[in-house]
């Protein structure tokens, strides 16, 4: 039995937890640079701003609304996401990570599944201050469309068990979801499904699994199954290792300047080290790229890739490698709109031995790696970075928005008076 428990609304929901005075009130949260809406609140999707928008043209709409607006605050999420991940454990017997606002939690021999997943649901809501939806099913696809049931339809309060509904009840509900919102169908056969007349997640049910996997492959005939109550996709408690580590931004402002550039890839650069360490990865090469901003007359998609003498997860060396990547690919008098480092050919650290000639990373630069590491848990993400960060402010991200990090920055504590 799995049970799939997500965030509602997450982001918004994030920065509600420390702001009371939203609790009814639209909110919306914005991605990098301020570009797109990324998350609503209920209320803001009752207002009709659409997902993906750009602010520009929703702000008036926004505006009428009474909609508290943010900047996206990352360091704010993945905090009270692990935060509500733990809370979760403190309850679930095993617990796969989904994505920063869901889990799959592993639910065999649980007698009364339905009240372990009120009972996570309220904790989560006690303890974090961020609502959450619970579906559970013999299989990861149904516990996800039974989620998806829960968060539509209150008539569930929020927990939907597979197991306590009647069959007609099953099948009504599939009836009412259209297939290509199903977990697992991507947008491509979104489309092609319908032109051979399977158009909702009931037809899909109906269909005969040979068949769908002769002519679609092995991922919809498993779908297919999971939609019959029969598991195929297995519980990964371990998340395998990320296969690369990327990091990009758009800058605030164009950028001509190679020592901003440079700037910019180190910070990347910085930031994609730590997570690799993190994962206990080393990576054995280095990708950069920069480019001008797709609408100018004059554009420039700069990217080049260099292999390492050893794996390594030592930021130093990598940042090292970025910056004479990037200055490799810059071309004096272009404007710069958007900087990426990506680590590539990852390798588990404690899988790896060093040979003679590259022993790989030293154990000085490890202890110091984990100084670092242990420093900026403590004091905030970038509280030790190298001196090149620090050359201009075009290049950093446009944030007008920006709410506190309550639970990150000992400065930003929420104040009472
Ligand atoms: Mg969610």
């Amino acid at each position: 039995m799995f049970a799939l428990i997500d965030g509602n609304s997450f982001f918004a929901s994030c920065e509600r937890v420390f702001r009371p005075d939203l609790w009814r009130r639209p909110v919306i949260v914005l991605s990098n640079n301020d570009g797109c809406v990324i998350a609503r609140s209920a209320e803001a999707k009752e207002a009709g701003i659409p997902m993906g928008a750009p602010f520009f043209k929703v702000a008036g709409l926004a505006k009428r609304y009474g909609v508290a607006v943010f900047s996206c605050n990352y360091e704010l999420y993945a905090d009270l996401s692990a935060r509500m991940m733990a809370c979760i454990a403190s309850l679930a017997p095993a617990l796969e990570v989904y994505s920063i606002d869901e889990a799959f939690a592993d639910l065999s021999g649980i007698a009364d599944a339905s009240a372990l997943g009120m009972k996570i649901r309220r904790r989560i809501l006690q303890w974090i201050g961020v609502p959450a939806c619970v579906g559970v099913a013999p299989s990861k696809t149904l516990a996800k469309f039974c989620n998806h049931l829960a968060k539509k339809n209150p008539c569930f309060s929020g927990v939907c068990n597979w197991g306590d509904l009647s069959q007609d009840e099953r099948l009504q509900w599939m009836r009412s979801f259209r297939v290509s919102e199903l977990w697992g169908i991507g947008r491509k056969l979104g489309e092609k499904l319908p032109e051979q007349r399977i158009r909702t997640v009931f037809d899909l049910h109906e269909a005969d699994p040979a068949a769908m996997r002769r002519r679609y492959g092995v991922t919809v005939e498993r779908i297919v199954h999971e939609l019959h109550g029969i598991p195929c996709l297995e519980f990964e408690e371990i998340a395998p290792t990320q296969r690369q580590i990327l990091r990009s931004r758009s800058f605030a402002e164009e950028v001509s300047d190679i020592d901003e550039i440079k700037a910019a890839v180190t910070r990347h650069a910085h930031s994609a080290a730590a997570a690799l360490r993190q994962q206990d990865a080393l990576a054995s090469c280095v990708g950069v790229t920069i480019h001008t901003s797709r609408f100018k007359a004059e554009r420039h998609f700069g990217w080049d890739v260099s292999s390492l003498p050893a794996p390594t997860s030592d930021t130093l060396v990598l940042s090292a490698a970025a910056v004479r990547l990037a200055e490799r690919i810059f071309r004096p008098g272009m404007k710069y709109k958007k900087a990426g480092v990506v680590l590539l050919e990852l390798t588990n650290a404690n899988a790896h031995t060093g040979d003679f000639f590259n022993p790989g990373d030293s154990a000085r630069s490890r202890a110091l790696m984990r100084t670092i590491d242990s420093i900026n848990a403590r004091y905030g993400g970038e509280a030790v970075k190298s001196a090149a960060e620090l050359v201009g402010t075009k290049w950093h991200t446009r944030r007008d928005h920006l709410s506190p990090c309550y639970t990150t920055r000992w400065d930003e504590l929420r104040q009472i008076r």
